[in-house]
């Protein structure tokens, strides 16, 4: 049986008994026979839709299979960024919805997430970056999110410490979301698939799916290292393995995988209490409660299903830290990783039904995913369950990219490694 419910009172009982008391968060379940609706993919995406599935649309007998364990993709390996601050109509209401689901989300699960609303900043550096800024915060604040505009001297009294007078980069002032911040990225997954197994999700690890059975052109199960599991209705949900999974069900997705970098310094004093991104390379950084250094930078550039990278761009993105912060390089780094983004063609997600009966897909995440965990499960419990768009999710269609109605933030074009 799974633990109880976490309270003070409950914390309070564990430390009077040495922490004896607690069960496992989750039931280690095996797979059943048949389930209505079976999720592929333990992310937080795939975890979050499972438990929305239950908790808002009363659905049951749901299970998430996982080829790995919970937390070893994506969802754990994120730099635990979240924000609302996007440019285009299609994004801002899902993005917000996302930041609103956070705000309440560990009294939602009953979960500490470390949900930490320290603010983001993006830097602009030249008078035409200030103008598209503005933008973009005018944008944001007609759809009612928050956002500021800051000059030099407002920046220069958060973070008297950047390189203001760098001379090829100047630091002119910043853009910044006061309600974005961080999240611990694996409690995500923690806390969520928790509180599904609560609700009765069976949370399937170790299985990994290995092919799709159809009755004509309806899905009816899947075919898995632990057997056949009969469903109703199939989600997939495998963020940087997506092509690989929709073309066992013979789909070609507009997807290509990439591998995205990030590090972390060893733990030294609070010295950087919000979340802040260089404008003139690709840099970000904050500072985890631990102490270490969290920052990353460009994607690797070149298509692969590896989880790590290689030192061009370990290199690439030391540079962006020192020309933002030169005291950086004193610091020693600790770790690194990579993990595999689901880069699409325009840089934004897809959320909607495929040309089988009963398969939708959830993909596309790029890398900014994560900050939309809460939102992606809701809109896709929704669309599984009432086969339709959620209101916030209508443009994220599979079939934009024939149709052209293309969501590219950054005005990139049609080339995933840009985005
Ligand atoms: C280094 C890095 C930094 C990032 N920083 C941020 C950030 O700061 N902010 C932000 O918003 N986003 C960030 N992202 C992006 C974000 O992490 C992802 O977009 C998001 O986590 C993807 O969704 P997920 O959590 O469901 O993915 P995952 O956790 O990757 O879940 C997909 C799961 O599917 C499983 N799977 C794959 N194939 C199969 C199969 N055949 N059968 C069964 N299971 C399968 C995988 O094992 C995996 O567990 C970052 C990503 C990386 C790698």
């Amino acid at each position: 049986m799974a633990a109880g419910g976490y309270s003070i009172f409950s914390v309070l009982r564990e430390a009077l008994r040495g922490h004896t008391g607690w069960g496992p968060a989750w039931r280690d379940a095996a797979p059943k026979p048949a389930y209505d609706i079976v999720i592929i993919g333990g992310g937080g995406h795939g975890l979050a839709t499972a438990y929305y599935l239950a908790k808002e649309y009363g659905e049951a007998r749901i299970a998430v299979v996982e080829k790995g364990w919970i937390g070893g993709g994506n969802v754990g390996r994120n730099t635990t960024i979240v924000r609302s601050n996007y440019l285009l109509p299609g994004n801002i209401p899902f993005y917000e919805l996302s930041m609103k689901l956070w705000e309440g989300l560990e009294q939602d699960i009953n979960y500490n997430a470390m949900v930490s609303q320290r603010g983001i900043l993006n830097l602009y550096h030249s008078d035409a970056q200030r103008d598209a800024y503005a933008r973009r915060g005018n944008a944001m604040r007609l759809h009612g999110v928050d956002s500021e505009l800051l000059d030099q001297s407002a920046v220069r009294r958060m973070y008297p410490f950047l390189d203001f007078e760098n001379a090829r980069f100047p630091i002119q002032g910043g853009l910044i979301q006061r309600r974005g911040g961080t999240v611990r990225h694996d409690a995500v997954a923690w806390g969520y698939a928790r509180a599904a197994d609560r609700r009765g999700v069976d949370i399937i690890q170790n299985c990994e799916v290995t092919g799709f059975r159809t009755d004509g052109n309806r899905v009816s199960g899947v075919e898995t290292t632990r057997g056949f599991i009969q469903a109703g209705k199939v989600g997939l949900a495998v963020a940087g393995n997506s092509s690989r999974v929709a073309a066992m069900a013979g789909m070609r997705l507009p997807i290509e995988s990439h591998v995205l970098q990030a590090f972390v310094s060893e733990s030294i004093k609070p010295f950087i209490d919000g979340v802040v991104t260089f404008g003139a390379g690709h840099f970000y950084i904050s500072q985890s409660d631990k102490g270490g250094l969290v920052f990353g930078g460009d994607l690797d550039g070149y298509n692969s299903y590896a989880q790590r990278g290689n030192m061009p761009v370990v290199e690439d993105v030391c540079e962006g830290g020192m020309a933002l912060m030169p005291r950086i390089g004193r610091v020693r780094l600790l770790r690194s990783w990579g993990g595999i983004m689901d880069m699409s063609m325009d840089g934004s997600p897809i959320i909607d039904r495929t040309g089988i009966e009963g398969l939708y897909l959830n993909a596309g995440w790029c890398y900014g995913g994560f900050k939309a965990t809460p939102a992606s499960g809701l809109c896709f419990a929704h669309l599984i369950a009432r086969g339709e768009a959620h209101a916030v999710a209508k443009a994220y269609r599979l079939d934009r990219f024939a149709t052209g109605h293309a969501i590219d933030e950054k005005g990139m074009g049609p080339y995933p490694h840009l985005h």
